[in-house]
């Protein structure tokens, strides 16, 4: 392959000439695909129907407490699911609390509660003139979501193939203590698939922040989301390791089983330090009485424990493995050596990142969308939906069916080489 770049523009516009009539014949199919939803396929969550009928009017609903899980009590989750959680999330089961169906909500009530109440007694930040947190970019547009509608000031932070560029962090959250907080997705990361190195761990666990309530917001919404049983990346165990480092505090680590079970049906979970967890319970007790117990005895009577559930994502893996080599081989095949685009192989999580030449993303959607194939909205990876490079799209192969990404990939691979073939010529 000659990358484009070198071509002249007659040779350009002669390869342009026949990738618009492939572009136009697909066009003609009306064809109506999405690669943009970041979600389990119908198969994924047939894997989890036999959950169901775990719980039936027959079953013993008492948990493991001797509470009755058909009628309030028990505020932070019954024992057997904190148990399975807690394996899944790597802590001892005194280090987390159980929410209802949702890791994003815990983490927007964090963010909430340090605005109004502050952080084990520090100033609330809605008090402060003014409060920022770290981005990771590219990263996850719900997180950039929620500190953005607190009117927090975000700085994007630029992943590295081993994680958050450190020594900018470390300059951020040692000297600025308007920093409060840092998202991080260190495990298959959305949407890189990159994991944190343990020399990125150490670092985050050492940090010596400026301001008292900072915190890392360690969203390890993949942790056991492996693509392969034989590579596989591994991350070290952040709550252990920032205790190690004499900052027991200075994270709090959110989870799911959203993209195991069911997601919006899931259990949601934090786990961090004994201070943090009374800190959030004050908040929890007037909150709620207690949140779903019959979902988490079910999630708990189902996998039984975590072997259970590690089981149960190998058989995700065996239907996700297949899309996700179907999108890395189209890219390959079509793209590599262009010099119009570059991706990494994720080992695990739900995305493939790709980044197009500067200034094509937004192009490359739009052109592909005009053949009926939907995608993330360019931007929508960066705070504020602005990549300031205009490069980077997210691939979601989850929800298609194999043969329906085959197509979709056609199309994206089309829509790449022609945008960047304008932007030579342009
Ligand atoms: N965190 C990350 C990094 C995600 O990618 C997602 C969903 O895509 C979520 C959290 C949502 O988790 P939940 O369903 O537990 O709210």
């Amino acid at each position: 392959m000659i990358p484009y770049e070198e071509l002249s523009k007659e040779e350009l516009l002669e390869i342009k000439s026949d990738l618009d009539a492939q572009f136009e014949a697909i066009k003609a199919k009306g064809l109506n695909l999405d690669m943009s939803r970041g979600k389990p396929s119908t198969e994924q969550l047939n894997l989890s129907m036999e959950m169901m009928d775990v719980l039936t009017s027959e079953s013993d609903l008492v948990c493991e407490e001797g509470v009755d899980c058909r009628n309030y009590g028990v505020l932070d989750g019954i024992k057997e699911a904190k148990q399975l959680l807690a394996d899944m999330m790597e802590v001892p089961k005194d280090n987390i609390v159980i929410f209802g169906n949702s890791s994003l909500n815990i983490m927007y009530d964090t963010i909430a509660r340090s605005m109004t109440h502050g952080v084990m007694g520090s100033t609330p930040w809605c008090k402060l003139d003014k409060v920022k947190f770290l981005c990771p970019v590219p990263g996850y547009d719900r997180h950039f979501a929620i500190t953005e509608y607190f009117g927090i000031e975000m700085i994007n932070i630029p992943m590295t193939p081993t994680g958050p560029d450190m020594d900018l962090v470390e300059k951020y959250v040692n000297n600025d203590p308007a920093v409060k907080g840092i998202w991080c997705v260190p495990k298959y990361s959305n949407p890189q698939g990159i994991t944190y190195s343990d020399v990125t761990v150490h670092r985050f666990a050492a940090l010596k922040p400026a301001a008292e309530d900072f915190r890392i917001f360690w969203d390890n919404a993949y942790g056991i989301h492996h693509l392969y049983e034989d590579k596989q990346d591994y991350l070290i165990e952040i709550l252990m390791e920032c205790k190690k480092e004499g900052n027991p505090d200075m994270v709090y680590k959110f989870s799911s089983t959203s993209k195991i079970s069911f997601p919006g049906s899931g259990i949601g979970a934090i786990a961090a330090s004994d201070a943090n967890l009374e800190d959030i319970r004050k908040q929890m007790r007037i909150q709620t009485i207690g949140h779903d117990k019959l979902n988490q005895l079910r999630h708990a009577r189902y996998f039984k424990d975590i072997h259970g559930m590690v089981q149960h994502m190998k058989r995700h893996a065996d239907i996700l493995r297949p899309k996700f080599d179907m999108v890395l081989s189209s890219l390959d095949r079509e793209l590599s050596g262009l010099g119009i685009g570059s991706w990494m192989a994720p080992r695990g999580g739900y995305f493939i990142s790709f980044d197009s030449m500067e200034g094509c993303a937004k192009a490359i959607v739009a052109k592909a969308k005009e053949a009926g194939l939907v995608m993330t909205n360019a931007g929508a990876t960066f705070p504020y939906g602005k990549d300031p490079k205009d490069s980077n799209i997210r691939i979601a192969p989850s929800y298609p069916t194999v043969e329906e990404l085959k197509t979709a990939c056609e199309i994206f691979t089309l829509s790449v080489k022609l945008v960047s073939i304008d932007k030579l010529l342009s």
